[in-house]
C-alpha cells in the first residue's frame, strides 16, 4: 500500500553537488515512492555500450548536456516501460528535465495526455562552496545509482558499495574545471525551467539549508503536507475536507 495518500508526482532540482542524489534516496526511501535520474540512465547506457551511451559519454565528460528532444525519448520511453503515466501512480524524476524546452515536450506529449502532471517541483537551494565540497568527497557505485560521501555518509568498506560490496567510483565530471561548466550549464538552463514551474499553479517549492539533514525535515514536512501520509489522521481528515489535491 502506497505510504501517501494522494498520488506525488515528483521533479528535483539542484545544481550538481547540492546534495540531489541524497535528497532523492531520502524521499524515495522515506515514502516508498519510485524515482528514475536521467543521469543513472545516461551511465548505465555507457556501460552497456549502447548507441546513446556511445553519444552521452562525449557529452557528459565535457560537462555539456544532451539535445533535449533526444533526452526526452530516452525518458520518456523509460515512464512508459514502468507505466507511470497514469494519474494513479507516484514516483520522482531527478535530472529531468533541465531545460524549459524538456519541461514542455513532457508535458505535452506525456504527462498532459495521461493527467498525471508534475505536482511538486522542488528546488534545492545550496552554497557554492557546500558544493564544490561535495564533488570532491563523492563516490558512486554506478549499476545501483547509490551516492556515497566521505565525509556524510561513507561506504562501511572503503572503495565498496555497503550492499554489494562492488567498487565505487569518481564521477569524470566531478572534477572542479568540469564542475564550474557544469554548474554554469545548470544554472543557464535551469532559471527558464522554474520561471515555467512558477507558471503552472502551486507546484514550485524552494528549500535551501547547508546540511542534507537540515533539507530533509523541511522536504519531508512539505510532501506530508502537500500528499498526506497514510497512519496521518489530521492529515487524513484535511484531504477528505479539501478534496483530491490534483
Ligand atoms: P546528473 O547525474 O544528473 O548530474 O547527469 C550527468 C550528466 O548527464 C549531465 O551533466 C548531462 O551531461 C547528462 N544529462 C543528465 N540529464 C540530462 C538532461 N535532462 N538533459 C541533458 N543532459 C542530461
Amino acid at each position: 500500500m502506497p505510504r501517501l495518500l494522494r498520488p506525488a508526482r515528483v521533479l528535483l532540482l539542484g545544481p550538481p553537488g547540492s546534495g540531489k542524489g541524497t535528497q532523492t534516496e531520502r524521499l524515495l526511501k522515506h515514502f516508498e515512492i519510485p524515482g528514475i535520474s536521467s543521469g543513472d540512465i545516461l551511465r548505465r547506457h555507457i556501460k552497456d555500450g549502447t548507441e546513446i551511451g556511445q553519444l552521452a559519454s562525449s557529452i557528459i565528460n565535457k560537462g555539456k548536456l544532451l539535445p533535449d528532444d533526444l533526452m526526452t525519448k530516452v525518458v520518456a520511453s523509460e515512464l512508459r516501460r514502468r507505466r507511470w503515466l497514469s494519474p494513479s501512480t507516484s514516483w520522482l524524476l531527478d535530472g529531468f528535465p533541465r531545460t524549459h524546452a524538456q519541461a514542455e515536450m513532457l508535458d505535452s506529449q506525456e504527462l498532459e495526455p495521461a493527467k498525471a502532471g508534475m505536482n511538486l517541483v522542488v528546488e534545492l537551494q545550496v552554497s557554492e562552496d557546500a558544493m564544490l565540497d561535495r564533488i570532491a568527497n563523492r563516490l558512486v557505485h554506478v549499476p545501483s545509482g547509490r551516492v556515497y560521501n566521505l565525509t556524510y555518509n561513507p561506504p562501511k568498506v572503503p572503495g565498496r558499495d555497503d550492499i554489494t560490496g562492488e567498487p565505487l567510483s569518481r564521477r569524470p565530471d566531478d572534477d572542479p574545471a568540469v564542475f564550474r561548466k557544469r554548474l554554469k550549464e545548470y544554472r543557464a538552463s535551469t532559471e527558464p525551467l522554474v520561471e515555467y514551474y512558477k507558471k503552472s499553479g502551486d507546484v514550485l517549492w524552494s528549500v535551501a539549508g547547508e546540511t542534507s539533514d537540515v533539507i530533509f525535515a523541511q522536504l519531508e514536512r512539505e510532501v506530508v503536507r502537500r500528499f498526506g501520509e497514510r497512519g496521518d489522521e489530521s492529515s487524513e481528515r484535511d484531504s477528505e475536507a479539501a478534496g483530491a489535491a490534483d
